[in-house]
């Protein structure tokens, strides 16, 4: 090697480098890509025995991550992307294309929404959106061109549990690929993918991530379907950083300690508001899972209680658009998630400006309840 002057020196200095090191924990590989020792490693690359190339096409930490989520819903491959959106985006691009459509469920998540009717419908993809507790009206809304059944396992806001094996018969019935998105379930609650569906999505900013602190999505399903989803994720720039998918990743390992808690929290609630005669309609499900039916309560308070105030009144439970952090927190459906919708369009949702989404926390239940009794004591208008 020839003698290096200090600034070759100083973007040399690489250290430990070898993959002997035995780390705890996996590391965070924050690189945007990898290096070769000859011309013959590079063929190795494109041979498939050496794994990296180009962090936008691999890398450890994401690898990682799709692998974690795959094995946790029983499914044979995975991938991570950088958003629960661009994920949902991968798994409708692997199995649609344009002039092709949907059918997907009138009550998704708001993003996932706006993703089909403006973003995707642009690029000529066609859909309709359907009411999926009707197995009739989803057979009526399949076309010659429809590819893909669209749905979640549990909906926002209300948390109406999907019925996976109706869809799943449905989709056989009409050579049709499923994909639900598994977000409110987790994969500790609810495995779609054993159920028969095809592509299971979720968005790890919440519940797997779980601690408010990372945006990141992962999609799940066969080899051969994960394999084109990946195609998409690389090849449209939709690739995670190391560091969301090490800090996902991360969050990821306490995802059973926090739903049971989380769960048993949100039961505890969802109990005492339905004793709570200011509160008009509790939405909390039934028989998710033999270990929990999840950690959003759902709520509607009576119409005479002043709205704004029980807002002000919720201490140190905060107001925030997101949900599934450790923390407690509420939102607003009407005036955040579902907020680009028109007046007519909330009221066959059933949003009106006195429900509130609870997403309950790690915290000591009896304390959750006495702060929400507080809040909606003080909202009560006498
Ligand atoms: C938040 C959310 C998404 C979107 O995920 P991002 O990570 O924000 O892109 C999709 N589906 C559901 C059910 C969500 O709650």
């Amino acid at each position: 090697m020839t003698k290096q002057s200090f600034h070759t020196q100083i973007v040399h200095q690489q250290i430990n480098q070898s993959e002997a090191t035995t780390s705890k924990t996996t590391p965070i590989y924050q690189t945007s890509a990898f290096t070769f020792n000859d011309l013959d490693h590079i063929e190795q690359y494109y041979d498939g025995e050496v794994p990296y190339l180009y962090t936008r096409e691999n890398n450890p930490n994401n690898a990682e991550l799709g692998q974690t989520i795959a094995q946790l819903e029983q499914a044979p491959a995975g991938v991570a992307s950088s958003s629960g959106i661009s994920a949902i985006m991968a798994g409708i691009l692997s199995v649609v294309q344009a002039g092709e459509h949907i059918v997907a469920a009138q009550d998704l998540y708001g993003g996932t929404q706006q993703l089909i009717t403006k973003q995707l419908s642009s690029l000529g993809i066609e859909y309709t959106l359907v009411d999926f507790s009707s197995s009739d009206a989803i057979k009526e809304a399949i076309q010659s061109n429809t590819k893909l059944l669209m749905t979640e396992s549990i909906t926002n806001p209300f948390l109406r549990v999907e019925n996976l094996k109706t869809i799943v018969e449905i989709a056989k019935g009409h050579n049709l690929k499923t994909m639900v998105d598994n977000t409110f379930a987790t994969p500790y609650l609810l495995n779609p993918y054993t159920w028969g569906i095809d592509l299971v999505v979720h968005s790890a900013t919440k519940y797997i991530g779980g601690h408010s602190d990372v945006t990141s999505g992962v999609l799940v399903g066969d080899n051969d379907l994960i394999a084109l989803a990946n195609k998409k994720v690389v090849g449209l720039g939709m690739n995670l950083s190391p560091f969301e998918a090490w800090l996902t990743e991360r969050g990821a390992k306490t995802l059973a300690l926090r739903m049971r808690e989380q769960s048993a929290n949100a039961q505890q609630v969802a109990m005492h508001l339905e004793e709570n005669n200011s509160v008009k309609q509790v939405y909390y499900p039934k028989n998710v899972s033999s270990r929990g039916n999840g950690a959003i309560v759902t709520i509607e308070l009576a119409h005479d209680l002043d709205v704004a105030t029980f807002f002000k009144s919720l201490g140190w439970i905060k107001i925030a658009p997101t949900l599934a952090g450790v923390e407690t927190t509420v939102s607003y459906p009407s005036k955040t998630s579902h907020r680009a919708l028109t007046d007519t369009e909330k009221e066959n949702l059933g949003i009106n400006d006195y429900v509130v989404r609870i997403s309950i926390g790690i915290e000591e239940g009896d304390d959750i309840v006495s702060q929400l009794n507080e809040a909606i004591a003080n909202a009560t208008t006498t």
